[in-house]
């Protein structure tokens, strides 16, 4: 596939859960937590809320569902980068490409995962400063270079969040954040609520490291890639199970969200062609996704039993996608 090395060995999608502490918000309304997080890779769902009704009902209403790894709502910012990025990061100065994504629905945690804040910087801040940290330890080996691409893709267009029609050279990584929430601002908003960001629209980071060296008489180049995606919003995917799919996708709401998740379960099960070209999102991931360029899905989800439903839909989801 594209710019993947042929070997395929090792070609699976890790799949992780990202649970987000209640908010504030959800507390008032009186909402009462259904996840529980039992062990490292088991998510348990139930209806019923407490404690008491936990540990009475476990074996009538409740799904466990069992990931790679599942991180509770204590997890830090560094711990998820650490578990689901890190090791990517490698592989890209190797001049591999790699993949992960946010997915779930809108209010479920996949900005503050990718993105961050300020205080709490995400995995795309923190990925982009690892790879300057390395880069400067291996210096006196050769030439690296680190450019930045950030497209957006709103009802199957996409569109550049931070320069126009090249990718930006990036000297430096201290002004990353500043330029990333730039970039997130550039976002489409909701036409009917101004500065929210719109829980249609995907916004992807594409990091090229490219490397260049002389060794024996001859240049040595090595170009890796890794791509950071906060997906739109899953939950107007959720008539998709149903009998609705066609509608939607006639409405253009959730073309690229269909279409990853037909090559991402094409992919899974290792067939020969994966349907890249249904959308510009997956058009865009092509060389990012399958043979031996490491995915990596991070679903986010809320632990309020007000979500239940799109918490449901996200797990089953992510579980295909293993
Ligand atoms: P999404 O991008 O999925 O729509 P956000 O990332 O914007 O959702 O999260 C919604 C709100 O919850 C934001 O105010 C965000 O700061 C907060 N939040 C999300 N995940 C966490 C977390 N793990 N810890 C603390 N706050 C979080
Ligand atoms: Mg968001």
């Amino acid at each position: 596939v594209g710019a993947c090395n042929a070997d395929a060995a090792d070609s699976r999608i890790l799949v992780f859960v990202r649970l987000r502490p209640m908010s504030k918000k959800e507390r008032e309304a009186g909402s009462r937590s259904c996840v529980k997080i039992v062990s490292k890779k088991d998510v348990y769902l139930t209806e019923f809320a407490s404690e008491s009704d936990y540990l009475r009902l476990k074996r009538v209403r409740g799904r466990h569902f069992w990931f790679d790894a599942s991180f509770p709502d204590s997890t830090t910012q560094a711990e998820v980068y650490g578990a689901t990025t890190s090791d990517l990061v490698e592989g890209v100065l190797q001049g591999r490409n790699g993949t992960v994504f946010c997915y779930g629905a809108t209010g479920a945690g996949k900005t503050y995962t990718m993105l961050g804040t300020m205080e709490s910087p995400g995995v795309m801040v923190l990925a982009i400063k690892d790879l300057f940290s390395k880069v400067r330890q291996r210096s006196h080996d050769g030439n690296h270079s680190i450019q930045l691409s950030s497209l957006e893709v709103y009802n199957d267009t996409v569109r550049d969040l931070l320069s126009p029609g090249r990718p930006l050279l990036l000297r430096e990584d201290k002004q990353v954040m500043k330029l990333l929430q730039q970039g997130n601002q550039n976002r489409t908003t909701e036409p009917t609520r101004v500065n929210e960001t719109s829980s249609r629209s995907h916004a992807t980071l594409q990091v090229i490291v490219e490397y260049r060296s002389m060794e024996g008489g001859s240049i040595v180049t090595r170009v890796g890639k890794l791509s950071l995606i906060d997906l739109a919003g899953s939950e107007r995917a959720l008539a998709t199970d149903q009998r609705t799919q066609r509608s939607i996708e006639g409405a253009n709401i959730n073309r690229s969200l269909l279409a990853l998740s037909s090559c991402i379960n094409s992919l899974v099960e290792g067939k020969k062609h994966i349907p890249f070209r249904n959308s510009k999102l997956t058009q865009l991931l092509k060389d990012s996704l399958g043979g031996s360029c490491n995915t990596i899905m991070i679903a986010n989800i809320s632990p309020s039993n007000l979500s239940f439903g799109e918490t449901q839909t996200i797990l089953h989801w992510a579980d295909r996608a293993k």
